[in-house]
């Protein structure tokens, strides 16, 4: 497909494309002097004065207090006149954004396929700072360095591919080794008042150091790495108001285990959480990280806190000065990074540090909050089991310098009265920085004294990569962990597993017990004479009195890699686990006519869609992982899972039946009902169909971000204005579009006519919907989001040249 020079100015205009060469974060002309930063932190420092141009026109038309979160997001926005003029009213939970963000990072399972199709926009380099992260495919089992060398040898194709990516585009390669993304973004990239997309659910980490940080799909991960404006739905404010201070066993991490109690797994759903008051000021940098990162726990947009002193000491510690005392100015000078005085959020909620205890979440869900000194009661009740099997630490969530050196104190104290944990003990440190600092502090020779296992520096038992050999499949037994996340088999692969998700602190404590009603508050120990003692409330230091140690300097990759034009992508012709991608077809420009592949009765969420679990291992190979499509769904027709029938009546597995009709050249549709696409936004959910022949899912109704993905694979969906016609389809119809060429050249919103005829011969006509915005239109037209940027990047590179 051809795009005109025409549609380059739309685009220009509409998309405000980055132009190609000025890559890095967007300058201003009035860049202020006050906000400079010496040119090595030039990419890691958000260009404060032109966010805090935008944002004065923001003020202007809105006229109206911000919130922290809208301050910072609404100047990512790319044209505020655009976005919001004539909409003084409602912005939050409405008005859809184009953002620009400032910085993108990857980790290595999804950024495969963010890869791949970025790849397929032939752009020299990446529009924005990136950065790789070697961290989900590490295996935890004898140790950091056996697991490491082992899982490189087992992973190296795609660590290799991700590598020649990096030098290729000049995107930051963080090996295998060096530490969970979101760590190391904290400590390298997470900067107050930045806006940065992860391909990760945990990306909302960053917003300890006042980011808005927010976890997406591959192809959301496109949009900023070629430039182009990533769109989002103004999320609604939730502000959770901190007084008081937290004290004795109580950590960060309470903060969070017991907000999700409160709020459930959907609660935050559309919300940007946002901390204010007091309290807040009493919290280390790395505590509210930890308190962010679980904010997608409860399903939030992300999490974000003002700035604080503390965070401005983790930027000096983590050698970011100059950058540090450019965060000071643009608040002090111009209160960028707090909310205005009298800001109202959509909800308020608030919690008291002070009288906050220690709670432990789980098993199998974070929101089933117990306050410790409940739990014994909730063990017994539930017959949860009464012994603890094993207890892990660290993660992105709970690795940090305060984390350790509070579980030191305690491991120091049971040392001290010759005790020795009753469970297996297992560290993860968050970075090779976390593990070089507290090696060099002495943490981890007294975590080795008590029979710890030290794991490598990635996301090991937090991501099923826990090699465990102490239990059987389907054994019932406990764990305790300070991680995020405790669904059926996460860790170990057994679904019988229970995960009980708390603070560092309190997992340490109960590894001296075994017994999963000890409440380290009022219970005591037997120390090796015999004798009983009970462990004092554990102290640490925020962070390391003599500074943080770099450790291994061959992980740190340089800090603006250049692109290197030259360079090969590594990917095997004979890879089963990587293959470059090929563009879809663009649009034939004729009404669609196709047959119904599947009607899905019932829930059909992204997992139904695109399996997860051993099929992660092909997440770059797009042909591989597609043998996974549709398997969970339900055959409205015969209540069967994974089952689908051709016109001869032979039944198929679905994506058979998929390759089947793709090979014979006839392109198919899907019926579903209510939320189809519901769960993680897995991108993968809309490629497969797309790449298999799908054209078009029809439902009666969508959930928001997957019908997005879809948009963007060129497949169209579309939703039944009568439900009630759903009924009238049945498998292997005939469905014909009639008016869709009539949408597609006039943009016109709204209604789509459908010819349906059924194999009996019955014909109906169908009255459906779309929501498909201009620029998704040529999408669809383009055969997909990728292949219009795609083309519109070559065009405007080709004008450059001439120029
Ligand atoms: Fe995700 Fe766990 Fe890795 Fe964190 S440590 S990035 S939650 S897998």
């Amino acid at each position: 497909m051809t795009v005109s020079s025409r549609n380059l100015h739309l685009l220009r205009l509409s998309l405000r494309v980055r132009p190609i060469g000025t890559r890095g974060f967007a300058s201003h002309s009035s860049e202020s002097i006050s906000f400079s930063v010496p040119p090595e932190f030039k990419t890691r420092t958000p260009p404060y004065a032109a966010l805090l141009t935008r944002l004065d026109k923001v003020r202007e038309i809105l006229n109206r207090p911000l919130t922290l979160a809208e301050k910072i997001l609404y100047s990512h926005v790319v044209d505020p006149e655009e976005a919001f003029a004539g909409k003084s009213g409602q912005i939050r939970g409405e008005t859809y954004l184009k953002l620009n963000p400032d910085r993108v990072a990857m980790q290595d399972a999804s950024a495969q396929m963010a890869l791949l199709q970025f790849m397929t926009c032939g752009m020299d380099s990446t529009a924005v700072p990136a950065s790789i992260h070697c961290d989900h495919l590490i295996v935890g089992h004898d140790g950091a360095e056996k697991d490491l060398k082992a899982s490189i040898a087992v992973n190296s194709e795609v660590f290799d591919f991700l590598r020649s990516c990096g030098r290729k585009y000049g995107i930051q390669f963080w090996g295998p080794g060096s530490g969970i993304i979101h760590q190391i973004v904290l400590e390298n990239f997470s900067v107050p008042g930045l806006m940065m997309l992860g391909t990760d659910s945990h990306t909302p980490n960053a917003g300890g150091l006042g980011a808005i940080a927010i976890g997406v799909g591959g192809a959301d991960a496109v949009d900023a790495l070629t430039g182009t404006p990533w769109e989002l739905k103004a999320p609604r404010i939730l502000g959770v108001k901190l007084t008081g201070q937290l004290n004795g066993w109580s950590a960060p991490k309470d903060v969070i285990t017991h907000l999700a109690g409160v709020l459930t797994v959907r609660g935050g759903t559309g919300y940007i959480i946002e901390y204010f008051g007091e309290g807040v000021q009493t919290l280390s940098c790395t505590g509210m990280a930890t308190i962010c990162n679980m904010g997608a726990e409860v399903g939030a947009t992300t999490s974000t806190f003002p700035y604080t002193d503390s965070m401005k000491r983790y930027l000096m510690a983590t050698r970011r000065e100059p950058i540090a005392n450019a965060a000071s100015a643009v608040n002090n000078l111009h209160g960028y990074l707090r909310a205005d005085a009298g800001a109202e959020y959509d909800q308020v909620i608030e919690i008291n540090l002070s009288s906050l205890e220690p709670h432990i979440n789980g098993p199998f869900t974070p929101d089933l909050s117990t306050p410790l000194s409940q739990f014994g009661e909730a063990v017994q009740k539930n017959s949860w089991p009464s012994k603890l099997s094993a207890g892990l630490i660290g993660s992105c969530t709970n690795s940090s310098y305060q984390d350790m050196s509070r579980v030191a104190s305690i491991v120091r104290q049971a040392k001290e009265r010759g005790v020795k944990p009753k469970v297996p003990f297992f560290i993860t440190p968050g970075s090779e920085q976390i593990r070089a600092t507290i090696e060099n502090d002495g943490f981890t020779d007294v975590f080795l004294g008590a029979g710890a296992k030290v794991l490598a520096n990635a996301c090991g038992p937090c991501i099923g990569q826990w090699a465990r050999d102490d239990t059987t499949k389907g054994e019932v037994n406990a764990i305790l962990t300070s991680f995020n996340r405790n669904f059926r088999a996460r860790n170990d692969g057994n679904p019988a597993t229970m995960n009980f998700l708390t603070s560092p602190e309190i997992v340490t404590a109960m590894i001296y017990s075994g017994d999963m009603a000890f409440n380290p508050l009022k219970d005591k120990l037997i120390d090796a004479n015999g004798n009983e003692f009970m462990l004092e409330p554990p102290q640490g230091d925020e962070l390391p009195p003599s500074g943080f140690q770099q450790g291994d300097l061959e992980y740190l990759p340089p800090i603006d890699p250049k692109p290197i034009q030259s360079a090969e992508v590594v990917v095997s012709s004979t890879s089963d686990r990587l293959a470059l991608l090929e563009p879809f077809e663009p649009f034939e420009g004729r009404e669609l006519k196709m047959n119904v592949l599947l009607k899905v009765k019932g829930k059909c969420t992204t997992d139904h869609i695109s399996a997860a679990g051993a099929w992660l291992k092909y997440k770059g190979h797009l042909e591989n992982i597609s043998n996974n499509t549709l398997i969970g769904a339900v055959n409205e027709e015969t209540g069967e899972v994974n089952k689908a029938y051709d016109f001869d009546g032979a039944g198929y597995g679905i994506p058979e039946l998929m390759i089947k009709w793709k090979s014979e050249g006839r392109p198919w549709a899907v019926l579903a009902e209510h939320n189809y696409g519901e769960g993680s936004a897995r991108e993968h959910a809309a490629l497969s169909p797309r790449f298999l022949g799908g054209r078009m899912i029809l439902c009666k109704s969508f959930a928001r971000i997957h019908e997005t993905n879809l948009k963007k694979q060129g497949v169209l969906p579309l939703t039944f204005v009568d439900e009630a016609d759903y009924d009238l389809v049945n498998g292997c119809a005939s469905i014909e579009t009639l008016d869709l060429l009539q949408m597609l050249n006039n943009c016109v919103s709204g209604v789509i006519t459908l010819k349906v005829t059924n194999q009996d011969g019955s014909e109906h006509i169908i009255k459906t919907k779309h929501t498909m915005s201009k620029d998704q239109v040529e999408f669809f037209k383009a055969g997909s989001a990728i292949n219009y940027i795609g083309s519109l990047r070559r065009q405007q590179h080709a004008q450059e040249q001439q120029i």
